[in-house]
């Protein structure tokens, strides 16, 4: 499970901050192992991380489920409410964020989106189009980079925005 911070842009100083889902989940290796203050859905062990400011409510669905973005329907909606911490202004607060379009690291080339998670995302990205022979079984972290961002032509472009970016942040 995707416990890792997101990447956002802070409202306030406009720097790179981050989101942190409010709970940590984690699958039960064994019963006895399951922390006290946690929650158990299904097999997941949800443990509240901020409880002065959220509160885990156990969604309707029997067993754990999932959304990202803008997926809707029954279950738990990931990178949506959360803390936003800013290490530049000081700032941890409650927040909601719109995912990806609240993404920090995102470009938009020739009409084509790209979004990473966070900057060891975009670095794994760059890496990746660095790379003069390319695997083509991507690893899930690099389904999302367009097809056509990977091409001869087109990587040289998408690498030098990614790079710049990382430099500048
Ligand atoms: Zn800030």
């Amino acid at each position: 499970m995707q416990n890792d911070p997101i990447d956002i842009r802070c409202p306030k100083c406009g720097h790179v901050a981050h989101f942190h889902e409010p709970f940590r989940f984690t699958c039960v290796i064994r019963y006895a192992e399951v922390p006290e203050n946690a929650h158990l859905w299904g097999r997941v062990v949800v443990e509240e991380l901020y409880p002065e400011h959220y509160h885990w409510h156990q969604p309707e669905t029997p067993k754990p489920t999932f959304h990202q973005g803008k997926e809707t329907g029954p279950g738990y909606r990931l990178n949506h409410r959360g803390m936003r911490e800013c290490a530049c202004c000081g700032t941890l607060e409650k927040a909601t964020i719109s995912w990806p379009e609240d993404a920090y690291w995102q470009w938009n080339i020739d009409g084509h989106q790209l979004v990473a998670r966070n900057r060891e995302h975009a670095e794994m990205i760059l890496a990746y189009l660095r790379e003069r022979k390319r695997v083509p079984n991507r690893k899930p972290a690099l389904r999302n980079i367009p097809t056509v961002m990977l091409t001869k032509q087109f990587a040289p472009v998408v690498q030098d925005h990614v790079e710049r970016a990382l430099e500048q942040a």
